[in-house]
Formats: C-alpha cells, structure tokens, sequence
C-alpha cells in the first residue's frame, strides 16, 4: 500500500530530447491512475522512471515517505506489467511466476505458497505445468500479472495490458483488473488508448500531451461535461 509523490519531473534523453517536463502528481495510496494522450507524449517514460528503469532528469520521486530517484529498480516495491506480455517461453507458467522471485533468492516453500495464492486469485491454479505457447491470449496476460502480483507489491504500474487481446476479451479482463485492484488494495498507475477503460477503472485521468500533464481530472469532470 503506497502513495506516490512526483515532483517537477523533467525527464532528457541523453540525445537531448525533453520526453517528460516539469510534471508534478501526488497519488493517494488505493488509487487507481490513469496516463492517456498521444503516442509519444510521454507515458512511457513516466512509467519507466517511477519503476526506476529510466533516470530522472530533475525532479524527487516519492514512495510512500521514501524519496526513490536513486533507489534500485527491485528495491522500490513496484510491479510493471507490458502491453507483450515478456513471458519466458521455455518456462512453465509456475516457473514464469518465481523467477523473480527466486532471482531474490527466497526459500523455496515460501516462493511455493507465493506463486500458488497468486495463482489461485488470478485462476491460474490448472494452469501452472503449461507453457506460454499452449495458453490463450488471455491466459498469458494473467501469467504476465501472475508474475507481477507474486511479489506482494506496493505499486503497479501497467503499460496498456490489454492492448493485445480482443475486444471481448479486453472486456472481461478489465473487470478482472478491477476485481483485482479492490482485492489486493494496490495502487494501480495505468496507461491505456481505450476510453472505456479509462473511464471505468481510474479514480483519476492525468492528460498528457508533449511531455506536460495537461489536465488531472476525475474521470466523470473529464468525460461527462458537456
Ligand atoms: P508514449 O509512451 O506516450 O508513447 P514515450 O514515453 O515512449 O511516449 O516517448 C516519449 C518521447 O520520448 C517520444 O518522442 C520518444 O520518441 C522519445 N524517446 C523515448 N525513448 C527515447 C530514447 N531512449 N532516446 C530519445 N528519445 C526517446
Ligand atoms: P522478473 O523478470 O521475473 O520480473 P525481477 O522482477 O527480479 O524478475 O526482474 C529482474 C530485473 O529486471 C530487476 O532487477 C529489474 O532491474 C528489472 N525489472 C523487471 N521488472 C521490473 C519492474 N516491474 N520494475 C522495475 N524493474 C524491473
């Protein structure tokens, strides 16, 4: 359970470019953010640095009371999930779900129960023998939050991960994302195009456009307003 404070966050490329300016947001722990705007306005970026897999320029980010801008990646108690899945093809789906943890060296009754209560909150529980190529669309992105979620995070941070699926599987997933974000009480940090998605799941919208948070808004003042 975390909140997040941004604060004047400028992000530069190193071949000069200014992907993130001046962006400043305080996250309430529980919310469930949502980052929508043109491709190439920054989303990514902005995910990246508060996962720590992208530098901050200028700027402080917070986690909880911890401020994190030179703090380690897997020190950071943040989970991302992509739109392509990353799952380890070769690799079961119970095998997929340690890794990470086992990279941390945990015993390994303890990474048991972890995989398999994860398991069972995304039923995945028959699922854990099989590889990635015998999963259906679907299945593969609950192994690719299965694997996120085995770590107990504090934060999640989803760079539109139903992107991929069809339209009435995006359906039934958002309500699992849902589902999922009461039951675990994280805070979710979610980009995606879909405007459904946007509406129904954020408890607030952050607009972006060129680098610069246009708009921060309820979903029903940004979309309801005639
Ligand atoms: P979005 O996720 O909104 O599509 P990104 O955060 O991926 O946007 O990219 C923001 C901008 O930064 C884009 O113009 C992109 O081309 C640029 N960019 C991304 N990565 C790099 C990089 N490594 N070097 C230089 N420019 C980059
Ligand atoms: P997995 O690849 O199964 O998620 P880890 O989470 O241990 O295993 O990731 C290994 C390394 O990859 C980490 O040390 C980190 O550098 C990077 N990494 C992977 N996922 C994330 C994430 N969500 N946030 C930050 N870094 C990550």
């Amino acid at each position: 359970m975390a909140s997040l404070s941004l604060t004047n966050i400028n992000k530069s490329y190193p071949n000069g470019f200014q992907a993130v300016k001046d962006f400043s947001l305080e996250i309430a722990d529980k919310e469930f953010i949502i980052f929508v705007g043109p491709s190439g306005c920054g989303k990514s970026t902005t995910l990246r640095m508060i996962a720590g897999l992208e530098e901050i320029t200028s700027g402080e980010l917070k986690i909880g009371d911890r401020v994190v801008n030179d703090v380690e990646p897997k020190d950071r108690d943040i989970a991302m999930v992509f739109q392509n899945y990353a799952l380890y093809p070769h690799m079961t789906v119970y095998d997929n779900m340690a890794f990470g943890l086992k990279l941390r060296k945990m015993p390994k009754d303890q990474i048991d129960k972890m995989v398999r209560d994860a398991a069972e909150i995304l039923d995945l529980t028959s699922l854990l023998d099989r590889k990635p190529k015998a999963l259906s669309g679907g299945q593969r992105q609950r192994v690719a939050m299965g694997r996120a979620i085995v770590r107990d995070p504090k934060v999640f941070l989803m760079d539109e991960p139903l992107s991929n699926l069809d339209a009435k599987l995006r359906g039934q997933m958002r309500i699992e994302i849902s589902k999922l974000h009461q039951r675990l009480g994280t805070t979710i940090i979610y980009v995606t195009h879909d405007q459904t998605e946007a509406m129904t799941l954020g408890t607030r919208i952050v607009v972006m456009k060129d680098g610069v948070a246009q708009q921060i808004d309820t979903p029903q003042n940004l979309y309801d307003r005639p």
